[in-house]
């Protein structure tokens, strides 16, 4: 029997333990740090041998294959023994993928991928057809395989699980986007973490389509670079020869139907440029899957946004608070910034991960009357902007962060948290940084 050793036991590390004894492997998870109660018992009731807080070399160096979990670098000590043996790795997604018959519609880029997913995923479901959603969002792709039987599925690929993926295809591949971002897991080259967002498109044909946006410059040079297969399907906000989605007299258009659909972009449930690209890109793949114009501009009007992407929270005293917590590089900082009409107080910091805040330079000074440091080490922050603006204040936790801003804004303006940085120094995720956010603001 053949042995499968899954590293990591998460939501896709168990999953693909899951799927694995289905399919009649030998099956063991090691984890290095505490596995969850819940994962835990997934993987007792379907009497999967597991360890955690560490990883016994005899049980897994003698792996046929092993299933990496996205977290786990390549450097990490086990992942090098492994590489030295010649012992195939693979992710969840590549592994899952083996055991399915469904179309894959997969989405990537640095930022807006979650959002495009979700919103993929509700315009679908909405036209009744019989899909999962997947990937970094909901539950995994290996444990829908080992239990569903979905047509489609929708899955949002970050660069470290393209990483893992060899055989694997998208029927569809979205890709959004590519600003520097995790440079720290890519040796600090950034062309490696371009390739990696690239293996969307590994084992296209060209039955098989390639949406992405044309004006994106890293994405224009690597595709004068390589030779891609693929039915291309560019968007951009203006129409050029070959774009199949853009925006015109504030109508978004798509092209790929028979005759053309529009809608007035202030009918999308999603505002901002970004959302635009976000929109046209979920557009797009609607329209390949066949789903009808009218269910489509139904699903771009009713759609709910998602949690910590620019959402809006409330407005105390004619200020609005925007919670952008989910926005952990520059790029991202720099959209929400760009759709903010009226003055700013910007409550940004946390873990840097070699930022340069050059890109949001000229927003911040056309924009931002006031910045709340919000971090533990806000030395990279001070070096960018002491010249540049006049209020800023240091601040260690979320309560005075919200504190200050108030006091700092003035009637009319906006306080946006969209920190440009990761949340582990002061908080335990991006979404506990949010829900802080939004119950300070409550409590003004
Ligand atoms: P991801 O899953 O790629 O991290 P999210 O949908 O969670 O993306 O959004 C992350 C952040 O990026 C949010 O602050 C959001 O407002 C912003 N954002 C969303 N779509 C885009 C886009 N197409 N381009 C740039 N920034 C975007």
């Amino acid at each position: 029997m053949k042995r499968i050793v899954i590293l990591g036991g998460g939501e896709s590390g168990s999953g693909a333990a899951v799927l694995a004894k289905k399919q009649g492997f030998e099956v063991f998870v090691s984890d290095l740090s505490e596995i969850k109660t819940e994962y835990k018992s997934l993987l007792d009731k379907h009497e999967i041998s597991w360890e955690e807080k560490q990883h016994t070399e005899e049980l897994i160096l003698n792996a046929d294959e092993v299933v990496k979990s996205p977290g786990i670098p390549d450097k990490a000590p086990m992942i090098k023994k492994l590489l030295a043996q010649g012992t195939s790795i693979i992710s969840e997604i590549e592994f899952a993928g083996r055991y399915t018959e469904a179309k894959m519609i997969c989405i990537t880029g640095s930022n807006g991928k979650t959002t495009t997913t979700m919103l993929v995923y509700h315009i679908l479901k909405n036209a009744g057809l019989n899909v999962g959603l997947a990937g970094n969002v909901g539950q995994s792709l290996a444990l829908q395989v080992a239990r569903e039987s979905f047509d489609y599925y929708v899955v949002e690929l970050s660069s470290f699980q393209l990483d893992g993926m060899k055989e694997f295809k998208a029927d569809i591949a979205i890709l959004l986007n590519i600003t520097p971002d995790h440079l720290d897991r890519y040796e600090y080259k950034f062309q490696n973490y371009v390739d990696s967002k690239f293996r969307i498109l590994q084992n296209q044909t060209e039955k098989d389509a390639f949406i992405f946006w044309e004006n994106d410059p890293i994405i224009k040079a690597e595709l004068a670079k390589r030779k891609i297969q693929s039915t291309l399907y560019p968007f951009a906000i203006e129409r050029t020869e070959k774009t199949k989605a853009f925006i015109e007299k504030d109508e978004l258009i798509l092209t790929t139907l028979k005759t053309l659909f529009t809608m007035p972009t202030s009918e999308l449930a999603l505002q901002g440029m970004h959302n635009a690209y976000n929109s046209m890109a979920a557009g797009l793949a609607a329209t390949i899957v066949n789903v009808k114009k009218e269910s489509i501009r139904q699903s771009l009007q009713d759609f709910q946004g998602v949690e910590h992407r620019l959402e809006y929270v409330a407005t105390v005293k004619n200020i609005r608070f925007i919670n952008d917590s989910k926005a952990t590089n520059v790029n991202s900082c720099w959209y929400a910034l760009q759709s903010i009409k009226t003055p700013v107080v910007l409550i940004l910091g946390g873990t840097d991960k070699g930022n340069d805040y050059s890109e949001i330079e000229e927003l911040v000074k056309e924009k931002v009357s006031g910045i709340i440091f919000l971090g533990l080490d806000n030395s990279a922050l001070h070096n960018f902007f002491d010249e540049k603006v006049k209020n800023i204040i240091d601040v260690k936790s979320m309560e005075d962060a919200v504190d200050k801003a108030y006091e700092m804004a003035k009637e009319g303006d906006s306080v946006l948290l969209s920190p440009c940085c990761a949340s582990f120094d002061l908080f335990k995720s991006y979404e506990d940084r949010g829900k802080q956010f939004k119950n300070c603001v409550r409590n003004l």
